[in-house]
């Protein structure tokens, strides 16, 4: 049986009640992955899309530069913003009927993530999660926090439309201000339900969620906090989904924080402007240092759908000890690996998912992931 571990909060930290914004970045850039070349000064508008990255601000292409996007390299067109918001993309906002026609919405709007979550099943369950995957993000809770109105309008709107009975919304009990926000409007949502869920650490991975709620992977929709505003976003308002959340946080800065703002923004135009750093000698992560990257120049990384937190901490240097055969990383694995055999057979496990519990709980500091992964946990050299 696995052993469960609550990974604890830095008590130093302080994160703001409020979610900032940063929705006019100078510059942003737009990964480009077909080999198509594009003349400096042409102008680009508004939610144009390049496969399915979009242009979340209009200006001209002023340069290029290499951006790492997931364990990619990739070249990317600089626009500067012109602060004008030119838009040449209009969406009729109607009244959506049934199933077939939210999914025809969802392709036109890029949200395949959803789609994909949706498509082919046979959907019996529906759920809800505000639980936020990386231990050190707010996301989630945030949005439930200052959105639960729109969020619960939004739900309603989809147990309608893919004709489900009710929707259960799942929050980790220690949320103590986004459950109390949410009881004090979930009386008016007959077929809405809240389940309280222990604070664990994984616990916002699907497969837990149905485990702990004994419902069945395969006819359950699980969709995010994040997926009911954007769908709100869409459904109520016609709107192109083109900002995103991210928490900053860290031991290494004065206040955490959540951050609107828009794909494609560097990294560290946000952090320059939004964030005070108290420790000169720090290390950043994208996503958390746990199941995350340690990066190497921040200054490689943009705004994307998958960056969910940026982590600034002390620099901590760990000395490493051989292995004193505790069994620990072992125990904590979600799959049952044999983490130490995988890594002293330098083998990599292909049912790894990289969350980096083994290296958490290992005395001796060893970096188990990095090998039963198959990648690293410092920024790969590209
Ligand atoms: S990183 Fe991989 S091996 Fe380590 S605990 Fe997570 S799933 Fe198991
Ligand atoms: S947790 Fe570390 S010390 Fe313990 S068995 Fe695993 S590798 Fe060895």
């Amino acid at each position: 049986m696995q052993t469960l571990i609550k990974i604890p909060e830095n008590k130093n930290i302080t994160l703001d009640t409020m979610i900032n914004l940063y929705l006019d970045p100078l510059k942003i850039y737009i990964p480009i992955i077909k080999k198509e070349k594009f003349k400096l000064n042409t102008y680009i508008y508004k939610n144009t899309y390049f496969d399915s990255f979009i242009a979340s601000v209009s200006g001209k292409i002023t340069g290029s530069k290499k951006v790492i996007v997931g364990k990619k390299t990739l070249p990317a067109l600089e626009i500067t913003n012109d602060f004008k918001e030119n838009n040449n993309y209009k969406i009729s906002k109607k009244k959506i009927k049934n199933k077939e026609e939210l999914f025809n919405l969802l392709n036109v709007y890029h949200l395949t993530n959803i789609l994909n979550k949706i498509k082919g099943k046979e959907l019996i369950n529906f759920v809800v999660s505000a639980i936020d995957i990386d231990t050190y993000a707010y996301n989630e809770l945030m949005l439930l926090t200052n959105y639960a109105k729109k969020i619960c309008d939004t739900i309603n709107e989809l147990n309608r439309i893919l004709n489900i009975n009710e929707a259960t919304i799942v929050i980790q009990n220690t949320a103590f201000n986004a459950i109390k926000n949410l009881t004090s409007i979930i009386g008016t949502y007959s077929n809405i339900n809240i389940k309280l869920l222990a604070d664990y650490y994984l616990m916002g991975y699907d497969s837990f969620i149905c485990k702990e709620l004994n419902f069945n992977d395969n006819n359950t929709l699980i969709l995010s906090i994040n997926d009911i505003y954007n769908l709100y976003n869409i459904l109520f308002k016609g709107n192109i989904i083109n900002e995103v959340f991210i928490t900053i946080n860290g031991n290494a800065i004065e206040k955490a924080m959540v951050i609107k703002t828009r794909l494609g923004t560097s990294i560290e135009e946000i952090i320059n402007k939004l964030i005070n750093i108290i420790d000169k000698d720090y290390e950043i992560f994208i996503n958390d240092p746990i199941k995350g990257v340690k990066v190497k120049d921040i200054n490689n990384y943009i705004i994307t759908n998958d960056i969910k937190c940026i982590v600034i901490n002390k620099k901590v240097s760990l000395e490493i000890y051989d292995c004193i055969n505790c069994g620990m990383c072992y125990k904590v694995c979600p799959f049952n690996i044999k983490v130490i055999d995988n890594y002293n057979k330098k083998k990599f496990n292909k049912k790894c998912n990289g969350c980096g519990l083994c290296n958490y709980i290992c005395p001796s500091n060893i970096d188990l992931k990095s090998r039963v992964y198959g990648g690293k946990n410092e920024e790969e050299n590209n």
